[in-house]
């Protein structure tokens, strides 16, 4: 039987391709909920925001200097008010990260509505319907207390028509420089559901194709990204990321703002449970996947895997 590389091989495997720590982006979780982890994300803790500086220190040990935290409230309300609250579970993390950590780590902070309101959805709801306006509205309330807090990036994902300039004029208009990494092409995809179960979401496929973009659709992927940029983004993301490797080679060819890939949490429970079954070889997976991405072009890889593959690099 064919012997699967050993760690060194791997580590070669990465370097290769040029894979360095710098490229990684690691996800946090914090909550204000007790600490847990989701059966679907092995590995993966949810943080208590009274643990975020062991969490962060544990990461940064690893030499990775860059985090994007996603918040998960104890409490949830028909307008996600808990979203854009000064005192909120990410504000409450980021102020603590900030002062631990000075300029060591980099944060970046998910804006969105969908864990702090009750529907799930990215957007609020008028009639039933997720209403693109009055969104907008609150995703910049959120990110200028996040820029308050002491945030260096924000990073929108509801996928809400313009979401970027609002964001982009509330910063403005309160003086903060910190800078958009837009989640502009956000594929509709089930592989979505072990983050929605880990952050207390509401559990299942929640029905977001009429503001994410579908697959079969490459062309409202780069007019996704173009407008972004337009609106001053700094930096696009797409996701997830092994099914969407040619868009993010034709966003590297066609535009000149630094390409983001996030490796979702579907992505990682597949390797996790076919790795635990013997499936797969979860090392050799692990490796190619991300060196995949990176071969595609992406400047910055979102990825649970992180800390796991830094163990893989080069000193
Ligand atoms: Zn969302």
């Amino acid at each position: 039987m064919q012997q699967f590389p050993a760690k060194g091989s791997y580590m070669e495997m990465l370097s290769t391709v040029g894979l360095r720590r710098e490229h990684l982006i690691s996800p946090v979780f914090v909550s204000e909920r007790p600490a847990n982890e989701a059966e679907s994300m092995p590995g993966m803790p949810v943080t208590p925001a009274a643990q975020i500086v062991s969490r962060v220190q544990s990461i940064a040990d690893t030499g990775i200097s860059s985090i994007i935290i996603f918040g998960i409230p104890k409490d949830r309300d028909r307008n996600g008010s808990a979203a854009y609250d000064r005192n909120g579970v990410v504000q409450t993390a980021v102020r603590k990260i900030r002062a631990a950590f000075g300029r060591q780590i980099s944060i970046i902070t998910d804006v969105c509505v969908c864990q702090y309101n009750l529907t799930g959805h990215c957007g609020l709801l008028v009639k039933g319907q997720v209403h693109n306006d009055s969104t907008l509205k609150v995703l910049s309330e959120v990110a200028v207390s996040h820029a308050q807090a002491g945030a260096d990036i924000v990073a929108p994902s509801s996928m809400m028509d313009g979401q970027v300039r609002s964001i982009r004029s509330a910063l403005d208009r309160q003086g903060f420089s910190t800078r958009i990494l837009s989640y502009s092409a956000k594929h509709f995809s089930s592989l979505y559901t072990p983050f929605r179960s880990a952050a207390f979401a509401k559990k299942g496929i929640i029905d977001k194709s009429s503001y994410q973009v579908s697959f079969s659709n490459p062309k409202q992927t780069l007019r996704e990204i173009e407008t972004d940029i337009q609106e001053g983004a700094d930096m696009v993301m797409i996701k997830p990321g092994l099914a969407y490797l040619d868009l993010v080679r034709a966003v590297k060819d066609r535009f000149d703002v630094p390409v983001a890939v996030q490796n979702v949490s579907g992505e990682y429970a597949m390797v996790k449970a076919a790795g635990k079954h013997g499936w797969i070889d979860e090392g050799e997976w692990k490796a190619l996947s991300i060196a995949s991405m990176k071969r595609a072009g992406a400047d910055r890889i979102i990825s649970y895997f992180a800390l796991e593959l830094a163990d893989l690099l080069p000193e």
